[in-house]
């Protein structure tokens, strides 16, 4: 599969790819180079707040750690109290 670097840099990950992958717009990709040329991976889920990779409750599409969580929960009970 050959793909193009557009004038700044760009390149478009093909659909096929991102359908494979479940890759959608926003998600995040680690990038290194290899032996074998530029490597492209999945990053796992992170927390939407903090950004951490522990301790994660999905919440549809979304993830957020325990801690976040936690903090919601008492911002929530301060606003309904
Ligand atoms: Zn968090």
């Amino acid at each position: 599969m050959k793909i193009k670097i557009d004038s700044i840099g760009r390149v478009v990950i093909p659909v096929q790819i991102r359908k494979y992958l479940e890759l959608r717009s926003g998600d995040c990709l680690d990038v290194f180079f290899s032996e074998e040329g530029i490597v492209m991976k999945k990053r796992e889920k992170t927390c939407m707040i903090c950004h951490t990779e522990k301790d994660l409750v999905r919440i549809g599409r979304h993830a957020l750690c325990g801690k976040c969580l936690k903090k919601l929960a008492a911002r929530q009970k301060k606003r309904s109290g």
